[in-house]
């Protein structure tokens, strides 16, 4: 059911925000990534510029495996013109072979696995549990915008080309979910009820056991970045708030940057943000947000009703 009073320019304008979010956020995190708060607010006071550096020595504005694996599987939809595991694969295998600078072990071992076998299906391993499956859910959560079934199976599908652990795959669906709803226009005691769905079925995951970490282990990262989310009141407020956390903080800003960006993507990002970040992934992002969006059920029945 497409939500009352939703046109389809609405919902592309604001897809756009997310897939941004998801850059800006990353930009922004790989500066802190790695360094404790206290190590942080050391060098830099409060971190809110994109300036790049960082373990990785990065340029302003360029990103990391969390928004190119994001365009990987944005990529293979497009090609596609629908959901195509393999070309998502094939993608993801092309990305690692021209050797990227940032790639996690288990995506790295992921994706080898696939190259060297074909299989699709990485089996269950207790060292799954980070978040490589979560931080490229934006793509999956845009096309499948309208159907919660179709929503549930490419999650489970794209996570376990790299990642197949039970609080990974709960994780990464939570994620997407979070995104379908922001977009759709939910407020935040409805964005809630996502968290406290995951928190009722994986007691890891409540906050009450959340001692400020934002490791790359996929319970700490969403407890970091669902804490700062709801703790905050605009976009510019909750991804600094979330890279100065620091640890997985490139990953921490994707994931936050991504359901802050569709919930206040009506308003315009910080001009530093925007300026700075790389003018490729910008266009790439603001084209591939509207194709997943027109391709998704939502989309669909949007194109429909406006004829
Ligand atoms: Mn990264
Ligand atoms: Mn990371």
């Amino acid at each position: 059911m497409t939500p009352a009073g939703l046109t389809l320019e609405h919902l592309i304008h604001r897809a756009r925000s997310a897939f941004l979010g998801l850059a800006i956020g990353d930009a922004l995190g790989a500066t802190t990534e790695f360094l404790r708060p206290a190590e942080i607010r050391q060098k830099y006071k409060i971190h809110r510029r994109i300036i790049g550096g960082g373990w990785l020595h990065l340029k302003p504005g360029k990103v990391t495996d969390d928004t190119e694996m994001s365009l990987c599987i944005a990529r293979a939809i497009d090609e596609a013109d629908g959901w195509n595991l393999h070309g998502i694969a094939e993608h993801f295998a092309k990305w690692l072979r021209s050797k990227p600078i940032d790639v996690g072990a288990t995506c790295r071992r992921g994706i080898s696995d696939y190259i060297m076998t074909g299989r699709m299906e990485k089996p269950f391993s207790d060292w799954d549990a980070g978040n490589g499956a979560a931080m490229r859910m934006l793509p999956v959560a845009l096309y499948t915008l309208g159907d919660d079934v179709l929503l549930e199976q490419c999650t489970i599908e794209q996570a376990h080309l790299t990642h197949n652990h039970p609080l990974s795959d709960a994780g990464s669906l939570a994620v997407g979910k979070l995104v379908q709803l922001a977009l759709a226009g939910a407020d935040r005691p409805q964005l809630h009820s996502v968290v406290r769905k995951l928190c009722s079925e994986h007691l890891k995951f409540h906050c009450k056991h959340y001692r400020g970490e934002a490791s790359a282990y996929i319970v700490e990262t969403l407890q970091t970045v669902f804490h700062h989310f709801f703790g905050t009141g605009s976009f510019e407020e909750c991804l600094i708030e979330v890279v100065n956390q620091g640890g997985d903080a490139d990953t921490t800003g994707a994931i936050a940057g991504m359901i802050a960006g569709a919930h206040y993507g009506d308003a315009p990002f910080p001009r530093q943000w925007m300026k700075k970040l790389d003018a490729k992934v910008k266009k790439e992002a603001f084209v591939l947000a509207e194709r997943l969006v027109r391709l998704s059920p939502m989309g669909q029945e949007l194109l429909r009703a406006e004829g």
